[in-house]
């Protein structure tokens, strides 16, 4: 967040068609020891707006072309951000008040602009803005916390839910592969059993970095609980798949031969995918096929991978 005394020196994009009304308004604020950008064309305007950076607009309520109403609501819409903005006019009445309201105004000033009520209105607007600012980070950062497992970084279940629903959704669509990796540590209890549950943690956290590193941006890795992990990969067909589970294995194995403690640990994984699945692709089917997948792999020693094309019971 940007401190509220950076805001005295905050960036403000003043939009006026006339050059030397902007002009006379840059150079208050500049005086300030404010970042002044001045935009007379609405194209200018759009241009030098970012929402990330800017933190106030002034505009010029009657424009030609587009005017600061029109403009406004263009901004607005492509901002996630609320940047305060003040509307200029030369009218004084009601009416044009009630539409730059509606048009998204946080406040107006009358044209010529008042040194003195420019300046106690722009550090009213810079306030709302840092705290505006705050709140939209603070926003941004629980989001973040709310899909992410905390002790292993990877996605939690309710990210994994909602994305399985998704990439089904778009693999049925399209006709494009999607592939689900489940992944569970093999013999987990006896680390915790042998070596304390700290250690057992440090092994998850190991793990969610592991599958973390390295893969594509559109793969999905969550943690689906205790010592078992998920990689939802579109685009990516069964025998992919089985490449990029078998580099995540001997990566769990020699990362982990190289920590004193436990020394050499295996996972064993279970993979289903579109393109071999012998019924209909669902949620509920990925994840079976994958699960009995995942069984097999246990049951024929473990650290190994194994692809499912159908689930256990028949009837999902
Ligand atoms: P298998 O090879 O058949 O998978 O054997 P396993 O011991 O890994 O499987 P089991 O399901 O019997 O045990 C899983 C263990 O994972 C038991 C549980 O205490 C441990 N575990 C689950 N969540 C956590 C966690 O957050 N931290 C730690 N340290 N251990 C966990
Ligand atoms: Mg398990
Ligand atoms: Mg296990």
């Amino acid at each position: 967040m940007k401190p509220l005394q950076d805001l005295e020196h905050a960036r403000i994009l003043v939009v006026d068609d006339e050059p030397v009304v902007a002009e006379s308004t840059a150079a208050i604020l500049r005086e300030l020891g404010h970042d002044v950008t001045v935009a007379h064309r609405w194209t200018d305007a759009l241009r030098a707006f970012d929402p990330l950076a800017t933190d106030l607009v002034l505009m010029d309520a009657v424009m030609p072309n587009m005017d600061g109403l029109k403009l406004t609501r263009l901004l607005r819409e492509q901002s996630q951000s609320y940047v305060p903005t003040v509307f200029l006019t030369g009218l004084r009445t009601a009416e044009i008040r009630a539409q730059c309201a509606n048009a998204g105004a946080d406040d107006f000033l009358t044209k010529p602009v008042d040194a003195l009520e420019l300046c106690v209105r722009v550090k009213a607007m810079l306030r709302i803005r840092a705290l505006t600012r705050a709140l939209e980070d603070k926003t941004r950062e629980l989001e973040r916390t709310a899909r992410t497992d905390p002790l292993t970084g990877v996605g939690n279940r309710r990210v994994f839910d909602e994305r399985l629903v998704a990439e089904v959704a778009r693999s049925r669509r399209h006709g494009r592969p999607l592939a689900l990796l489940m992944f569970d540590l093999d013999h987990f209890k006896q680390i915790n059993d042998r070596h304390g549950h700290l250690v057992g943690d440090d092994l998850l956290s190991l793990f969610g970095t592991i599958l973390r590193e390295g893969l594509r941006a559109s793969d999905l890795p969550c943690r689906y609980g205790g010592e078992e992990f998920l990689l939802i990969a579109p685009e990516t067909t069964g025998e992919r798949a089985r490449a990029v589970a078998e580099r995540i294995r001997l990566e769990y194995r020699a990362r982990t031969a190289v920590r004193g403690t436990v020394g050499p640990q295996t996972v064993s994984v279970g993979i289903s995918a579109s393109d071999v699945l012998e019924v209909e692709l669902s949620e509920r089917s990925l994840l079976a096929a994958a699960d009995e997948a995942l069984y097999r792999a246990k049951a024929l020693g473990r650290d190994r991978v194994e692809l499912g094309s159908r689930p256990n019971d028949a009837e999902v």
